[in-house]
C-alpha cells in the first residue's frame, strides 16, 4: 500500500562488499546523501501519540544516534539519511509491559523462575513492546541468575520487580513461606540492582496474614520503589478494600484489576468502593491479563462505570501466550473494544507505566529521549476477543504492529516498509543492512557499540 521512501542502493555495488569492514563503511557513507545528513532516520507523516507531550496528530519524528532529535509537523527529508513513510499509521513511544514473566532458562518445571516463563524477544518487538518488566520471577536469592540468563542477553529492555520471596516465584512451597519474605534484605537487593530493578512484587499468597504485603511495603520504603500486588487467595481476614485503603501507599500497584477474583465488583455489579477509595489515594490499577485474570463480566461493567486502567499489561507466560491474552496489542485492542479511546490506550501502555516504574526516561518521544518507537496500524474488520473463561467479545478494530525501533534502530518490520523492492535493486544485490538505523541487518552488536552490554 505505502511505498517507503528509501534511498536507492548506490552504484550497483553490493552493500555486503562495502560493509566488509569499518573503513568500507566510511566509504559507503561518503557515497550517499547520508554523508551530510543531520539525522539517521526520519519517520514521516505518521500520527504521533505522545501522552507526556500532549500530542495526538500528524508529526514527523527524526532520530539521531539513538535519540529523538526533532519532532515537527514537517521535517525536510533531505536532512535524513533514511526516510520511512508511515502515513496512515500511528507512531507511539515504545510500548512498556510492566507485568510479564521472562525469567526462564533455569530448567525448573512448573515455575515462573523457569519453564512457565518465556524469553522476551519472541513476544515483544513484534507487538511494539520495547520494555518488559518481569513481575516477580526472581527474588534476592536468584536475581543474579535472572540477570545473567535473560536481562543481559535480551534485545528487549528487561527490567524487574523483585519478589518479596527470596527464592522468587518458584511455586507453592516457596511462595507460601513467610520466613523467606524479608523486607530488609529485599529492599537492600532493590538498591543494589537499581539499574534494572524498579519495584517489589508480592504474589500468590494463600494465608490470612498481611505479612507479605507489609514486608513488600517495608522493602519499598527502604528502596523508594513501588510494590505491585497480586493479592493471592481471597481471604476474609484481609479484604481487598483494606489493602487499597490502608495497606498500600500512593504509587503502589494493584494488578489483575479485572479478574473478579477478590471482589473487584460487589455483588450488585458495582465497582468495589474500596477500588475508588484506593484510586483517590493514588493507588495504581493495572490490567495484568494473564491466563486467569481478565473477565469480560468484570472489565465491561467496570469500564462502563468509568473505572479504567492506569496501565495495560499482559501477564505474559506459557499459560497466557496462546490463550485469551495472546500479546500486548491484543490486550490493548480489548480495551479499545470496550470503548476506551485510542489515545488513552496508548497512554496506558507508554507514559503511564513509565511513570509507575519511575523510568521517566521512557514512554515518550521528547527531543533527547531514547528513540524507542512503535509504528501501529489500526485495522478494521471482524475480530473477536476472549477472556479467562473463554467468553468472547466481538470487535471491529485491532492494533497491529508494523514496525518497532529500539534506541533508534529498527528491530521489526512486518511488511518491509523500510525496504526496497527486490526487482528495483541491482542484479546480484547483497545485504541491505545499514547500521545507522537498521537493527536487523545493520549488525546489532556492531550498531549497539561493538558488543558492549546494551543500556537498560
Ligand atoms: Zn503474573
Amino acid at each position: 500500500m505505502l511505498q517507503p521512501k528509501s534511498i536507492p542502493n548506490r552504484d550497483g555495488v553490493s552493500r555486503r562488499q562495502l560493509l566488509s569492514g569499518a573503513a568500507a563503511f566510511l566509504v559507503l557513507s561518503s557515497n550517499s546523501k547520508g554523508q551530510s545528513a543531520q539525522y539517521d532516520l526520519l519517520l514521516r507523516g505518521g500520527h504521533l501519540i505522545d501522552a507526556k507531550n500532549n500530542i495526538s496528530g500528524v508529526r514527523d519524528v527524526a532520530v539521531r544516534e539513538g535519540r529523538v532529535a526533532e519532532v515537527a509537523a514537517s521535517i525536510d527529508p533531505s536532512r535524513a539519511h533514511k526516510v520511512i513513510d508511515v502515513a496512515g499509521l500511528y507512531v507511539t513511544p515504545g510500548i512498556i509491559d510492566i507485568h510479564a514473566h521472562v525469567f526462564t532458562g533455569t530448567n525448573e518445571r512448573g515455575s515462573y523462575a523457569g519453564d512457565n516463563s518465556v524469553y522476551p524477544d519472541g513476544f515483544t518487538f513484534r507487538v511494539g513492546v520495547t520494555t518488559v518488566v518481569d513481575c516477580g520471577g526472581a527474588g534476592w536469592r536468584n536475581f543474579d541468575t535472572f540477570r545473567d540468563y535473560v536481562i543481559d542477553r535480551s534485545r528487549t529492555r528487561v527490567l524487574a520487580f523483585l519478589n518479596i520471596v527470596g527464592h522468587g516465584m518458584r511455586g507453592g512451597v516457596y511462595e507460601q513461606d513467610l520466613s523467606d519474605m524479608d523486607g530488609k534484605l529485599t529492599g537492600m537487593a532493590c538498591m543494589r540492582y537499581r539499574d534494572v530493578v524498579v519495584g517489589i512484587k508480592t504474589a500468590h499468597y494463600g494465608g490470612p496474614e498481611w505479612y507479605p504485603v507489609e514486608q513488600g511495603v517495608k522493602a519499598g520504603e527502604a528502596a523508594k520503589m513501588p510494590v505491585i500486588v497480586d493479592f493471592g487467595s481471597n481471604r476474609p481476614e484481609r479484604p481487598l478494600a483494606d489493602l487499597l485503603r490502608h495497606k498500600l501507599r500512593p504509587g503502589d500497584i494493584y494488578t489483575h484489576m479485572y479478574s473478579g477474583l477478590r471482589g473487584e465488583l460487589d455483588p450488585s455489579g458495582k465497582v468495589n468502593p474500596g477500588m475508588w477509595d484506593g484510586r483517590k489515594r493514588g493507588v495504581i490499577f493495572d490490567v495484568g491479563h494473564g491466563g486467569g485474570s481478565f473477565s469480560w463480566r468484570i472489565a465491561a461493567p467496570a469500564v462502563q462505570q468509568g473505572f479504567l486502567p492506569d496501565s495495560i499489561s499482559t501477564d505474559l507466560h506459557i499459560g497466557s501466550m496462546n490463550a485469551g491474552m495472546m500479546d500486548q496489542l491484543n490486550v490493548m485492542s480489548k480495551m479499545l473494544t470496550l470503548g476506551v479511546k485510542l489515545d488513552d490506550v496508548i497512554r496506558q501502555s507508554t507514559w503511564n507505566p513509565a511513570r509507575e516504574i519511575q523510568r521517566e526516561d521512557l514512554g515518550h518521544l521528547s527531543v533527547g529521549a531514547l528513540a524507542d518507537m512503535s509504528v501501529l496500524q489500526l485495522a478494521k474488520g471482524d475480530f473477536g476477543f476472549t477472556d479467562m473463561h473463554g467468553a468472547r467479545l466481538k470487535g471491529s478494530q485491532k492494533l497491529i504492529c508494523e514496525m518497532t525501533f529500539r534506541d533508534g534502530r529498527m528491530v521489526y518490520d512486518l511488511n518491509g516498509r523500510s525496504r526496497q523492492d527486490w526487482d528495483k535493486l541491482p542484479a546480484g544485490y547483497g545485504s541491505q543492512g545499514d547500521p545507522r538505523w537498521d537493527g536487523i541487518l545493520g549488525g546489532y552488536r556492531r550498531g549497539a557499540g561493538g558488543g558492549r552490554r546494551p543500556q537498560r
